[in-house]
């Protein structure tokens, strides 16, 4: 059977896209690793997408399933690994062995912050250590916080989290942090900012929360201990893009470059929306909304091929 729509993931961007082309009445497919993708890593309620005050990740992944039964929604749980296109249809093949075939296919595969690797650090996930500042800053109010990573990405966490915390510490791990002079110098300038370059981190430490931190002072080879209750992971970001290969652009981060207003790629039929994009802001109600739009472009999309 050759499906209109094939949706790989089922995040917020794939359960998004998902609604929306079943009330297209389109025949559709999801194949997903799993059900809810990242918000199942929240170790803290979400507070920031909308219709919930506080909710938990696991709560709100029932609500999502739930939504796609009732949209009689098809899931399979496979893992895609690779996307072609033949002729007119893309061929999907999956670690299962499977081969599905659709006119169109939305990619939402999000990707993974990448961890620091350092003794405590998953013990206190969700106690102390975060890798989305959007999502955690406003809880670490008044209190000293070190941010791991002197990119930019590092020193943007810093300044969105100076807002709330009384003091922040960036630990580099080279010789020199790596951010553009702009933001150092829009971090550095809230008063509230230490760099601490050479640093390569050893461990976390806490009790229920975190309390402290451990580095080895590269330089001189000194262990140094630092009190903080946060401690944020900003050293990358790895999207679940490798599967699929010529068929799309790639930013320098491995991220399907798309266009903005309808997430499609290089690729006519392929759109690929949510964390696994080049978007600068990676956030569930986004993924939502560039699902949602990724879904309705495709539609478009499937209309002009029909005619
Ligand atoms: C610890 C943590 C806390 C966070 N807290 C918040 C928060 O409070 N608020 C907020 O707005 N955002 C938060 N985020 C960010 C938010 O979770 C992501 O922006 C959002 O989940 C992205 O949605 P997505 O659908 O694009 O991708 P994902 O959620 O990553 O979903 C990707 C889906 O694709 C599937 N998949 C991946 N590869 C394959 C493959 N090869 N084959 C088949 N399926 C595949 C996965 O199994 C998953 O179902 C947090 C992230 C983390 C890690």
């Amino acid at each position: 059977m050759i499906y209109d729509l094939i949706i790989i993931g089922s995040g917020p961007a794939g359960v998004s896209a998902a609604v929306y082309a079943s009330r297209q009445k389109l025949n559709l497919l999801v194949i997903s690793k799993d059900m809810g993708g990242q918000i199942a890593k929240k170790a803290v309620d979400i507070e920031n997408y909308p219709g919930f005050n506080k909710i938990a990740g696991p709560d709100l992944i029932k609500i999502f399933e739930d939504q796609l039964k009732s949209n009689q929604v098809e899931i399979v749980f496979d893992e895609v690994i690779s996307v072609t296109k033949e002729a007119e249809n893309f061929k999907i093949s999956t670690a299962m062995d499977d081969i599905y075939e659709a006119k169109a296919v939305i990619i939402t595969t999000g990707g993974d912050p990448r961890p620091l690797e350092a003794e405590g650090e998953k013990e206190f996930i969700g106690k102390g250590v975060s890798y989305c500042a959007l999502c955690d800053g406003p809880i670490f109010r008044d209190k000293t916080v070190a941010v791991v990573g002197g990119g930019n990405s590092g020193f943007e966490t810093a300044l969105f989290l100076s807002n709330y915390v009384k003091k922040i510490y960036i630990l580099e791990f080279g010789a020199k942090v790596k951010a553009d002079e702009e933001n150092q110098k829009l971090a550095l300038g809230s008063g509230k900012v230490e760099i601490i370059e050479n640093a390569k981190v050893l461990k976390i430490e806490g009790e229920t929360l975190v309390k402290s931190l451990t580095y080895e002072d590269r330089a001189s080879g000194e262990q140094k201990k630092i009190d903080v209750e946060g401690v944020f992971v900003e050293i990358g970001y790895s999207p679940a893009t490798a599967f699929v290969k010529n068929l799309v652009d790639f930013s320098e981060r491995d991220e399907i470059i798309t266009d903005l207003e309808t997430y499609a790629t290089k690729t006519p039929g392929l759109f690929a929306a949510g964390d696994c994009n080049k978007g600068k802001y990676k956030q569930i109600v986004v993924a939502a909304g560039e699902g949602a739009k990724a879904s309705l472009a495709a539609y478009d999309y499937l209309l002009k091929i029909k005619k």
